[in-house]
C-alpha cells in the first residue's frame, strides 16, 4: 500500500478557487475522512485524487509515483459514490464477481474473494438474491463489495451513506466500520456529517473554504480544536463560545466568574478574546457554589448513555451543558455553573485557538 501526498494542490473553476494550495499527506493503510460543510471543496479534492479532475496547480503522488496526469483507469483505485453503482437484473454474487472477471482468477480464488467480502459486509445470506429484492442500504453494501473485492490499493468513498434511508444508515455505518478495521487499503472518505467522521476516521482532515484547516485524530480535534470553526463543527452539540465580557485580562492572567481558578496564559493572554468549552466541560450544581455563575435551565433532554443535555441561559447567552443522570434528573430551575481550566480553549479575535 502507499500513502497519498498532495503538494500545493489548487483547483480553480474560472475565477473561483474551489481548492486552495493544499499540502497534505494521507497515510497508507489508514482511513482519512475529508470533513466539512457543503461547498468547502471535499469532492473536488477527492476527484483530483481519483483523476476525474486535474489540478490547476500542484502535484499528486501515490507513494513515490507522481500521478498528477495519470488517467483514472491507471491509478488502481476503487470508488464508491452517493448512489450505489451496481448491475440490475442480476444476483448479488454476480455483481461481486463481474469486476473480477478480467483478472482471470481460478474458480476457487474467485469464490474466495467474493465470499470473504460478502462475509465482512454481511451479504452472505443474500448472495443468491437479485438486487431488486434488496433495500437501498444493502445495494450500497454491494457497491462497496464490488470495489473491495478488486483489491485496489486506494478506495475513495464519496458520501456513501448520505442518500441511504434512515433505517439502513446505522447498519451500513456499522458494516463500513467493521470493513475499514479489516482492510489494509488507504481509504479516503468524504462526508459533511461529523458523527460519521468521528465514528469512521483514523484521521479527519477538516476543510473550510477550499483549505484543510486542521488534520488529526477525531479525539484530538474534538478536544483541541485549532479554531472556533473546528470547535463548532465537531461535536453534537458543538462547542459553547463565551464572549469577551465573560473574561477579565490582567497582564498574563485571565479570570472569569465561571472559572474555578485564575489561568496564566503568559504573553498570549492579551490576544484572548472569547473562550470555548464543551457541553461536558461545564460543572453544574443545584446548590450555590462560591464563585459559580447562576444560570436558568430552559430545557432538559435525556441523551446517549442516560446523560442529560441542559440548555442554560446566562442572562441573554444560551449554552449547553451535559451532565450525569443523577444531576440531570434532579436539576432545578436555577443552577450554578463553573468551569475547570483544563476544559477551556481561548480564541483570538480571528477565531484561532491560543495554545
Ligand atoms: P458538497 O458536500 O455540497 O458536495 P463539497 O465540499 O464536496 O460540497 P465541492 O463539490 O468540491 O464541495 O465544490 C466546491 C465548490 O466548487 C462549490 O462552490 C462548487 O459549486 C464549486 N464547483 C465544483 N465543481 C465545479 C465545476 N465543475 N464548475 C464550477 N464550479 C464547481
Amino acid at each position: 500500500m502507499y500513502d497519498i501526498r498532495l503538494e500545493n494542490v489548487t483547483k480553480k473553476f474560472g475565477d473561483f478557487t474551489a481548492v486552495k494550495n493544499v499540502n497534505f499527506t494521507i497515510p497508507k493503510s489508514s482511513v482519512t475522512v475529508l470533513l466539512g460543510p457543503s461547498g468547502c471543496g471535499k469532492t473536488t479534492l477527492m476527484r483530483m485524487i481519483s483523476g476525474l479532475e486535474s489540478p490547476t496547480e500542484g502535484k499528486i503522488f501515490f507513494g513515490d509515483h507522481e500521478v498528477t496526469n495519470v488517467p483514472t483507469r491507471r491509478r488502481n483505485i476503487g470508488m464508491v459514490f452517493q448512489y450505489p453503482v451496481i448491475y440490475r437484473n442480476t444476483s448479488v454474487r454476480k455483481n461481486l464477481e463481474l469486476p473480477l472477471l478480467s483478472e482471470k482468477l481460478s474458480k476457487a480464488e474467485l469464490d474466495k474473494r467474493v465470499e470473504e467480502v460478502a462475509e465482512i459486509l454481511g451479504l452472505t445470506d443474500v448472495l443468491k438474491k437479485f438486487v431488486e429484492e434488496l433495500d437501498n442500504g444493502t445495494r450500497q453494501k454491494i457497491a462497496v463489495g464490488r470495489e473491495v473485492a478488486r483489491q485496489p490499493r486506494i478506495i475513495l468513498f464519496d458520501e456513501p451513506i448520505t442518500n441511504i434511508d434512515l433505517t439502513s444508515k446505522l447498519e451500513l455505518k456499522r458494516s463500513l466500520k467493521e470493513l475499514f478495521g479489516r482492510l489494509q487499503q488507504t481509504i479516503i472518505y468524504v462526508t459533511h456529517d461529523q458523527t460519521e467522521a468521528m465514528t469512521l476516521a483514523d484521521q479527519i482532515a477538516l476543510m473550510q473554504d477550499g483549505e484543510i484547516t486542521q488534520s488529526d485524530s477525531p479525539k484530538e480535534i474534538y478536544e483541541n480544536p485549532n479554531s472556533q470553526f473546528a470547535g463548532w463543527f465537531l461535536g453534537n452539540p458543538g462547542m459553547n463560545f463565551l464572549p469577551p465580557n465573560f473574561i477579565k485580562i490582567s497582564g498574563s492572567k485571565i479570570t472569569s466568574p465561571m472559572f474555578s481558578q485564575t489561568i496564566d496564559l503568559g504573553a498570549k493572554a492579551s490576544s484572548a478574546d472569547t473562550f470555548g468549552v464543551r457541553a461536558e466541560g461545564i460543572n453544574v450544581s443545584n446548590s450555590e457554589i462560591k464563585g459559580g455563575v447562576k444560570a436558568r435551565v430552559t430545557r432538559k433532554s435525556i441523551g446517549a448513555g442516560g446523560q442529560y443535555l441542559l440548555d442554560l441561559a446566562l442572562d441573554n447567552l444560551l449554552i449547553k451543558a451535559r451532565v450525569s443522570h443523577s444531576i440531570g434528573r434532579a436539576v432545578s430551575d436555577s443552577v450554578w455553573t463553573t468551569i475547570e481550566s483544563e476544559n477551556i480553549t481561548f480564541f483570538d479575535k480571528s477565531g484561532k485557538a491560543i495554545n
